[in-house]
């Protein structure tokens, strides 16, 4: 565990790349209403003594364990790599946390760090609603009341993760203007803290946002790659020579590489949602088209994909959790400094992707998480076989199976579906 701790702060204090005022180079900052100021700063002062408190990480890792079930596996990919007879692949399985993906590690570290400031509720913006869900289950936990504001549109389109988070004990509050999607989402949860921020703690979903959250989220997100580094020393007997993640905001994508950050030999790759294609203009991809512009939104500066009056795109992708306007700061930065190539995936790659996943492997990854296999499947003809991959497989996929199906174009999926909806109007 103090190995653990120390290999924390090394890579905390190596790769940080932060700036006294909050900026990451030119990304990040903290644009915020004044009235927010007191709650920043009080959340800045507590992040900063939790990372100087090793009996919190101690709690905090000795919680996923016997709660969420890390540490995960690094499973070796034997089939796998037989198929593409190439580099030798291994899969951090990020979907064997509780609730199904990564989003747990830090919705328990920010409800602990909320209980460490006292507060007795935390509200959360959820687009898909993995991170509702995360968040409604850490409260349940930990006896905090939540608040998860959703955008109509996205209930209507991932209604079973309502279900789930009313059953658990959270109120979902409709968000019914706008778009009616995850940007909606974030602008009614800021809009409740003001109010609220005396008792309430905003557990932001993923490495974006004003400073510290883009530092905290990336914090408490960083045991996958603590694990995954000491996992593939002791299984392969070293280094990777490349690290793939999908990138939505990038908490999954900077929890797994911040630990080979030190290692300039590690190439680290961030895989975008290219959606229907680059010409198509409808994708999520920022950075990997070269089409996300600098521009302040949403309490931070980052590459947005956005208009040349600064209106905010619309984003598509298969994958709901990689449909995302901004990334994370931090990304944007390790983009520009070279550390951190992009690359992109489109649905069609992804659903390619997948099938062979789940045939050699066993394994049904998120279709965010497919993302990155289909990205280390594009390179891989390139390897060679003494070279080794790591996939971060950020999610599972069950949670997919309408998207799936449909992406499938599944005859008898759609069918049972019909007989279903006959059966309710019977
Ligand atoms: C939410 C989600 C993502 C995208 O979020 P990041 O912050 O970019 O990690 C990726 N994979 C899964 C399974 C998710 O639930």
């Amino acid at each position: 565990m103090s190995e653990k701790i120390s290999a924390l702060r090394s890579i905390h204090s190596e790769a940080a790349f932060l700036s006294e005022n909050g900026y990451y180079g030119e990304y990040g900052g903290s644009y915020i209403p004044e009235i927010l100021v007191p709650a920043f700063t009080e959340i800045k002062e507590h992040f900063e003594a939790i990372r100087q408190d090793d009996a919190f990480w101690q709690q905090y890792c000795a919680l996923l364990a016997d709660y969420s079930g890390r540490p995960t596996p690094l499973t070796y990919a034997d089939r796998l790599t037989r198929h593409f007879g190439r580099a030798r692949i291994y899969i951090k399985r990020e979907d064997l946390n509780h609730t199904g993906a990564h989003k747990l590690n830090n919705a328990l570290g920010q409800a602990l760090l909320a209980r460490k400031m006292g507060k007795t509720r935390i509200i959360a913006e959820t687009g898909a609603g993995q991170h509702g869900v995360a968040t409604a289950t850490v409260a349940a936990k930990l006896g905090l009341s939540a608040t998860i504001y959703m955008g109509r549109e996205d209930m209507e389109r991932q209604y079973a993760n309502v279900f789930w988070m009313r059953r658990l004990g959270a109120e979902v509050i409709p968000v019914d203007y706008g778009s009616q999607t995850l940007k909606d989402a974030i602008n009614e949860a800021l809009r409740d803290w003001v109010s609220n921020f005396e008792t309430t703690h905003y557990v932001l979903g993923t490495a974006s946002g004003a400073h510290p959250f883009p530092s905290i989220v990336a914090y408490f997100q960083s045991i996958i790659g603590i694990e995954a580094k000491e996992q593939i020393l002791r299984s392969a007997g070293r280094l990777p020579s490349r690290v793939y993640a999908c990138v939505g905001g990038g908490s999954n994508a900077l929890g797994v590489f911040q630990a080979f950050y030190p290692h300039e030999e590690v190439q680290l790759i961030g895989v975008e949602a290219g959606g229907q294609g680059k010409e198509s203009g409808r994708h999520a991809s920022r950075i990997a088209f070269g089409e996300g512009k600098p521009g302040v939104a949403q309490g931070y500066k980052t590459l947005f994909l956005q208009n040349n009056e600064g209106q905010m795109n619309d984003t598509f992708s298969i994958a709901a959790g990689l449909d995302y306007v901004g990334v994370s700061p931090i990304l944007a930065n390790l983009s520009e400094r070279g550390r951190i190539q992009f690359s992109a995936a489109t649905d069609a790659e992804v659903i390619e992707a997948l099938e062979i996943v789940m045939k050699t492997e066993g394994l049904i990854p998120a279709l965010e998480s497919t993302h990155a296999f289909a990205g280390a499947f594009r390179d891989i003809a390139e390897s060679s076989k003494s070279d080794i991959f790591i996939v971060n497989m950020s999610g599972r996929g069950d949670k997919d199976i309408f998207n799936i199906a449909e992406g499938l174009q599944d005859e008898e999926w759609k069918a049972f579906i019909h007989r279903k909806n006959a059966q309710f109007e019977a």
